[in-house]
């Protein structure tokens, strides 16, 4: 117990955080070009947030929230995803107030008691977009072209975008009454899960993973043909505006969103490779949940990237950087004589920005050389007892070999004008 950790959850060592730190600069460069803000709110909030803003009815909320009273005796819950908490934020930081758009991302752990699996985890990494405020297509393709070009910065190839319209609160409601409809006598022969689908949120049985439920819902009704004015105006607009873009894509009527507050734009970018566990982003339009939250009637549309998979196409792709742990300058003690001069050298090779680095458990001199080569060393500066006395260095060239004894202020000047250039 003591030396492992929680089922579903992984520890991100130096080695791996090369490339994650690449995957977030990707996100927070593409953010800043498309002039999104970042947010960072808390990993918990009061569980009635979640309840509202994802839905009761949904198997987050159901099977896999981490929800647990705290000494106050209030019920919190660590985040499962991070749109509600955002929408608070808006609300409660009235963000909202000098703009009519409000863009913003987020980077951050997210939480879900699920089964684990390749490229699922219970404490899981997100990177998401959400844009409060605007109504139009327009910025519905926005955070599309900048999802695919977030993908495309990291070099990942052959995704598939797919789009579709979920309609509205307008449209809807005729919708699943026709699609009820022709499920109805087939009803019996769902999988358990769509079976209780059925009543509360039959749209998703379209999405069914189970090969039966897509066998029975083929040929089913499609939302897409059901659309009212309105909603069949905003496809039309967002795929002028994807094609404007230059992005292909694919129109996938069974791409579903399960609750009352999504409208119109849902989206999907798939990597193939990655297998069963293929969607890499997800997104919609929620034009009803900032009213479910507590606020006054606004739209927005928002997506979210599941960093692990992101890293595992990536991998599939050698596009992964390996790992290199660099240090150009060692600077070398020998004997505890010399500790406290080379410790006042570390000192200032540092603050002059020159990487560089001791060692601190009183090694020998070959192994301190060996940790110098492993990490690529350009020069080391060697002070023994005779150096400690005279206040000089042996600066060695790690490349030529050549050796020469100067004064702690030269071997400095040298090392300045070498890191430099
Ligand atoms: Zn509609
Ligand atoms: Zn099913």
């Amino acid at each position: 117990m003591l030396t492992s950790g929680p089922r579903g959850t992984h520890d991100i060592t130096p080695s791996e955080m090369k490339n994650w730190r690449r995957v977030e600069k990707a996100a927070r460069d593409i953010c800043d070009l498309y002039h999104y803000g970042e947010i960072r709110t808390p990993i918990f909030e009061h569980t009635e947030l979640f309840l509202r803003g994802i839905g009761e009815t949904t198997d987050v909320v159901q099977k896999e929230m981490y929800t647990f009273t705290d000494r106050g005796g209030r019920s919190v819950t660590l985040r499962p995803e991070n749109t509600a908490a955002v929408v608070r934020s808006y609300l409660e930081q009235k963000l909202y107030a000098d703009s009519q758009a409000t863009k913003l991302f987020y980077i951050g752990p997210m939480f879900r008691y699920d089964r684990p699996q390749a490229g699922r985890l219970r404490q899981f990494h997100q990177f998401g977009i959400e844009a409060i405020g605007p109504a139009g297509p327009s910025v519905d393709a926005e955070i599309i072209v900048l999802a695919v070009r977030f993908f495309e910065s990291l070099g990942l190839k052959d995704l598939n975008l797919m789009i579709n319209s979920v309609g509205c609160p307008k449209c809807r409601p005729q919708y699943r009454v026709v699609l009820q409809e022709f499920l109805q006598d087939k009803k019996e022969e769902l999988c358990e899960n769509c079976q209780s689908r059925f009543d509360r949120n039959p749209m998703r049985i379209l999405d069914c993973k189970e090969e039966k439920c897509n066998r029975l819902s083929t040929g089913a009704p499609q939302m897409i043909d059901c659309l009212c004015e309105e909603c069949t105006e905003h496809l039309a607009g967002l795929r002028q505006y994807l094609e404007a873009a230059g992005l292909t894509y694919t129109l996938n009527p069974r791409l579903v969103r399960g609750l009352d507050y999504y409208t119109k734009t849902a989206f999907e970018i798939q990597y193939p490779l990655l297998g069963a566990q293929s969607a890499v982003c997800g997104g919609g339009r929620y034009d009803g949940l900032i009213e479910e939250c507590g606020g006054p009637s606004t739209p927005g549309i928002g997506f979210a990237i599941g960093l692990e998979r992101v890293l595992l196409a990536m991998e599939k792709q050698e596009l992964l950087d390996p790992f290199d742990d660099v240090v150009p300058v060692w600077v070398i003690p020998i004997g505890s004589m010399s500790v406290l001069p080379a410790f006042s050298l570390l000192n200032r090779l540092r603050e002059l920005g020159i990487p560089s680095d001791m060692d601190h458990a009183g090694r020998s001199l070959k192994s301190q050389m060996k940790q110098a080569n492993r990490t690529q060393a350009r020069y080391v500066a060697i002070i023994g007892e005779d150096e400690a006395r005279t206040n000089q260095v042996t600066l060695k060239n790690m490349s030529t070999g050549e050796q020469l004894l100067m004064s702690a202020d030269e071997a400095i000047n040298q090392l300045k004008q070498e890191m430099n250039g």
